[in-house]
């Protein structure tokens, strides 16, 4: 990592110790939705809690979010609308989905996704007992459930009997990760949890090699350092708007052609303190990275092409499931293919993909594109044979997305990076427990010191195996964890 303003200071060399602070059982480094929920677990098992904000109110990226948690296993709103769910076959689509899955963590995460429902519900946090039933990036209702990842599709829904999984807190649009913070942040108030606000934490300090406190600033001015009893936990998100940590570990994300989505403070604080205290980082190189064509759903009738005219993947995949095999295609080039009965003329909200041009034939088509001679229309008459039959043989796509395009005038929307709008946010952080203890390279715990949230890496790895509600379910569930851990210790 490059050089940074965080750093650890050993407990001697502390030139003051913050009079205005003084010290607390645990200390959180952000008041997102991890922060929240450790801050309430800790509170909850009787530890004095001190948070340090960095900006002048809580909310962080969580406040940006549509507030989707993935969670299942049968929650009261699965069961209200008629879902079937089991934490096995929850455990068993994480499992396949995650790249290098963490089993002991999935496990947990699933045997315990009710319960966190119902815990975050008993904390002031609502949810609708009703579905969405279209495909979509979020419903714009304040409608709960949704299918927010792969469930449906090839090689997981022959595992794992689907289902959708994607709670999005009770809030019409796009603010309920905002409607959550509002809430928890009550609760914690009420709790008699302690919060700084304008408060930059930028040192850890160490004594005998545990973690023992922490130094920050307002507004630039030192304030000293304040004592953690027992914990200090690192809640300060994602590293989405560092230039030199991307530069070293997501340089892509750097390109232009990627719209960046942070909030101001996402400058990897909580990676580089824990990194300075000696902790290991994980999948530094995963991200959220997404395009998606849908909506309008009747798009995911089309197919999508590379500049070689074949497929690459199935269209009824999770946006970002697809939006990264287009970014692996030659010059990260990628086409929908539509005719006149799946194109949709009211523009798609999220990936933007513009339109090339209609074409009257698959071969005018293939030659505008400029893709090798017959390669598009060996891939269409292939494809529509099939799909005549409701089948897919290369890819396996959904029956119900099976159409046969043969109906003039064809739509190619272009979904090559640069052309389509392309979304991103890091998915890496630092290794850690079961408990947010933060580990070094060897695996051992530090003393005193957890991370949770955008800047621990649990269970979201990068954006092929990603389902909508995975980054919010796990930083407020391990976030739990790791605040009732530290009160305990
Ligand atoms: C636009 C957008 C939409 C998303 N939608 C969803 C969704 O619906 N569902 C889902 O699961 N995931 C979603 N994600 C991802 C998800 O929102 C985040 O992974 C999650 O909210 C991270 O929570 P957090 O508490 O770790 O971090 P944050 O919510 O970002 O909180 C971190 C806090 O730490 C503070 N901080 C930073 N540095 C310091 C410092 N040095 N000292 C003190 N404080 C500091 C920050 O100001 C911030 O308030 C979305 C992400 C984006 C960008």
């Amino acid at each position: 990592m490059s050089k940074s303003e965080y750093a650890v200071i050993e407990a001697g060399d502390v030139a003051s110790w913050s009079a205005e602070t003084a010290e607390a059982d645990v200390v959180i480094v952000g008041l997102g939705c991890a922060g929240v929920c450790a801050a309430i677990a800790a509170r909850e098992a009787g530890a004095d809690v001190l948070v340090f904000e960095r900006a002048s109110g809580g909310g962080g990226v969580t406040g940006l979010a549509a507030g989707h948690l993935y969670l299942g296993g049968g929650t009261r709103v699965q069961k209200a609308v008629g879902i079937e769910d089991t934490p096995d076959d929850m455990f068993t689509y994480l499992m396949m989905n995650t790249p290098e899955p963490d089993e002991t963590k999935i496990r947990l995460y699933c045997d315990e996704s009710v319960e966190h429902f119902d815990w975050l519900v008993e904390r002031g946090v609502p949810f609708n007992d009703t579905m969405y039933k279209g495909k979509h990036v979020l419903q714009m209702t304040d409608e709960c459930l949704i299918w927010s990842g792969n469930e449906e599709v090839y090689p997981f829904r022959e595992k794992a009997k689907p289902a959708p999984r994607g709670h999005k807190v009770a809030q019409v649009g796009e603010l309920g990760g905002a409607k959550m913070m509002e809430c928890l942040q009550a609760q914690a108030e009420s709790l008699g949890v302690r919060f700084v606000y304008d408060a930059q934490v930028h040192g850890l300090v160490r004594e005998d090699g545990r973690i023992v406190g922490a130094s920050y600033r307002v507004y630039g001015e030192e304030k000293g350092s304040v004592r953690a009893r027992k914990g200090v936990i690192l809640a300060a998100g994602q590293f989405t708007a560092n230039d030199d940590m991307l530069k070293e570990y997501l340089p892509e994300m750097l390109d232009e052609a990627y719209t960046r989505q942070f909030s101001t403070y996402d400058d990897g604080a909580g990676h580089q303190l824990g990194k300075a205290a000696g902790g290991a980082l994980k999948h530094m190189d995963g991200a959220l990275v997404t395009a998606s064509f849908y909506p309008p759903e009747r798009h995911i009738k089309g197919i999508l092409v590379n500049k070689e005219g074949k497929r690459y993947v199935a269209e009824d995949s999770y946006h970002s499931r697809s939006s990264l095999f287009t970014t692996q295609q030659t010059d990260r080039a990628g086409w929908l293919i539509l005719d006149e009965k799946t194109y949709a003329a009211d523009p798609p909200m999220w990936g933007a993909y513009p339109l090339v041009d209609a074409f009257e034939t698959v071969e005018e088509m293939e030659k505008a594109l400029e893709f090798p001679t017959g390669s598009l229309q060996e891939t269409m008459s292939k494809y529509n044979e099939h799909a005549a039959k409701g089948e897919d043989p290369d890819f396996h796509k959904g029956p119900k997305w099976l159409t046969p395009l043969d109906n003039p005038p064809y739509a190619a929307l272009d979904g090559s990076v640069g052309q389509a709008v392309y979304m991103a946010f890091t998915l890496g952080g630092l290794d850690v427990t079961i408990d947010g203890e933060v580990r070094d390279a060897e695996g051992t715990q530090i003393p005193g010191l957890y991370a949770i949230g955008g800047c621990a890496s649990n269970i979201a790895q990068d954006g092929t195996g990603y389902s909508s509600g995975t980054c919010i379910g796990e930083s407020t569930f391990f976030g739990r964890r790791a605040g009732r851990h530290s009160a305990a210790s």
